[in-house]
C-alpha cells in the first residue's frame, strides 16, 4: 500500500495503489504503455489522481521531434518519460506543509511550476523560469513543467506544486477542466498585452484550440470587436459561438488586412493575439494593429520569418512573445468559466480511454471527425466516443 514518509492519503476514500499505468516515450513517434511506481509528493506538492488529459499540439511535436520537451538537459526519447500536460484530476494525497489543499478536491493544474528562486519566477513570469529544466542530478534547482521537463500526465497519478493548482467547481466537467490551462494561457497573452479594456478592439489570428479560447477570453473581458481570421470555416464559426463578432475566412479574403480594418471603421485594430504560426501572420498582425497597438505572439511558429521592422518602430507597434499560462492567469481564466462568461467545451470533440492514447493521438493529429481538442480519461469503462454536434 503506498504510504510514504511524511505524506497524508485517505485510503477509505481514495485508495493509491504502489505502481500505475503510464505511457512512456520510446524513439520518436513510439509510444508504450507500461507499469510505473506512483510517484511521491515532495514539500508544497500534491498527489494529484489524473481523471482527464487533453491532448494538444505540442504533444504531438514532443512525440513526434522531441522539442520543447527536455529531459535530463536533452531530448525526451528512450528515457521512460510521460509526456501529456493538459490534465486535471482529483487531490489524493499531500505531502510535507500542505493544508492549502484537502484530499478529494478537484483541480486543474498549470503546466509550470518555476524554480520559485530565479528573478522571473519572483515576477510570477514562472513559465520563462531561469532555471528551466534544471531539475535533475547536482543541477537540481526544482524547476517542474510537467510533460516537458518532468513526467506528465499520460498516465493515472501525478505530482504537483500546490502553485500550480486550480480549484474547479463540482458542476464542472472533467473534459471542461482540462480546458482551464488553454483558456488560461489566452488569459495570459491578454494579461501580457497591458491588460485589456473594455471596448477595445481584438483580431484573434489562427482558430486553433488557443485562439478560439483567446476570442472567449477577449470577448468576455468586453472587447469590441473581436474579430478572428482563419482557413476552416467550421473552426470559424465556432469562434462565433464563443463571442468573434466577426470572422474572416483568409482562403475566401484576398486582403485579410484590409478587411480587419473595414470591420473595425477603417483603422487596425488595438491588439491582434497571433496563434496561427503561419510565416505571413507576423507581418499581417503589425498591419493590423493601429499606430501605438500590440501584438502578441502566442503560436511557436516553425521557421524563421522576415518582419517589417520600419513598420514596427514608425507606428511605435509592440510586440509580445508569451509562452503558456504565466501570472496565475489560469485563475482568472476558470474564473469566467465558473461563471459561465463562455462555453469552453465547443472546442472539446472527442473523448477516449487512456489505454487508446494512441487512437486519440490519431485523432487530434489528422483532425479525423473535424476533430479540435481530444480528451483521454483512465477511468472509463468502454471505448465512449463523444461527438461534440
Ligand atoms: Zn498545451
Ligand atoms: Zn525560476
Amino acid at each position: 500500500m503506498y504510504a510514504p514518509p511524511g505524506v497524508k492519503t485517505n485510503h477509505n476514500e481514495f485508495p493509491i495503489p504502489d505502481m500505475m499505468k503510464a505511457w512512456m516515450l520510446g524513439d520518436p513517434g513510439q509510444l508504450g504503455i507500461g507499469q510505473k511506481p506512483v510517484p511521491v509528493p515532495k514539500k508544497a506538492e500534491v498527489l494529484v489522481r489524473i481523471d482527464a488529459v487533453a491532448i494538444c499540439a505540442t504533444d504531438l511535436e514532443i512525440i513526434y521531434h522531441g522539442p520543447p520537451a527536455m529531459i535530463q538537459g536533452g531530448l525526451p526519447f528512450n528515457k521512460g518519460f510521460t509526456p501529456g500536460h493538459e490534465y486535471m484530476g482529483t487531490v489524493v494525497a499531500l505531502g510535507p506543509g500542505v493544508d492549502e489543499y484537502d484530499i478529494g478536491q478537484r483541480v486543474a493544474v498549470e503546466i509550470h511550476a518555476g524554480c520559485g528562486q530565479c528573478k522571473r519566477c519572483r515576477e510570477g513570469m514562472y513559465t520563462a523560469c531561469h532555471n528551466y529544466g534544471l531539475n535533475y542530478g547536482d543541477v537540481d534547482k526544482g524547476h517542474r513543467a510537467n510533460g516537458f521537463t518532468t513526467d506528465g500526465g499520460f498516465c493515472e497519478y501525478q505530482v504537483n506544486n500546490i502553485n500550480t493548482l486550480v480549484a474547479i467547481p463540482d458542476e464542472m466537467s472533467d473534459e471542461e477542466g482540462t480546458l482551464v490551462v488553454t483558456a488560461g494561457t489566452a488569459m495570459y497573452a491578454l494579461t501580457e498585452l497591458g491588460g485589456l479594456v473594455a471596448g477595445e478592439s481584438v483580431c484573434v489570428t489562427g482558430p486553433g484550440p488557443i485562439g478560439l479560447m483567446a476570442v472567449a477570453v477577449a470577448k468576455a473581458l468586453g472587447a469590441q470587436p473581436v474579430i478572428l481570421t482563419g482557413t476552416r470555416d467550421n473552426r470559424l464559426q465556432i469562434g462565433k459561438e464563443l463571442g468573434a463578432d466577426a470572422v474572416i475566412n483568409i482562403r475566401k479574403t484576398p486582403d485579410v488586412v484590409a478587411e480587419v480594418k473595414r470591420l473595425n471603421g477603417g483603422r487596425g485594430v488595438d491588439y491582434v493575439v497571433e496563434c496561427s504560426a503561419a510565416a505571413s501572420a507576423v507581418n499581417e498582425a503589425v498591419y493590423m494593429v493601429n499606430r501605438g497597438g500590440k501584438v502578441c505572439l502566442a503560436a511557436f511558429a516553425h521557421e524563421q520569418v522576415p518582419v517589417d521592422v520600419a513598420h514596427i518602430a514608425r507606428n511605435n507597434i509592440y510586440l509580445y512573445g508569451i509562452r503558456g499560462e504565466g501570472k496565475s492567469a489560469t485563475h482568472r481564466a476558470e474564473a469566467f468559466m465558473q461563471q459561465k462568461r463562455f462555453d469552453a467545451t465547443k472546442i472539446h470533440t472527442h473523448t477516449f480511454p487512456l489505454d487508446d492514447l494512441p487512437t486519440a493521438i490519431r485523432y487530434a493529429k489528422d483532425r479525423v471527425e473535424d476533430a479540435i481538442k481530444v480528451v483521454v480519461k483512465a477511468n472509463t469503462d468502454s471505448a465512449q466516443k463523444v461527438a461534440a454536434e
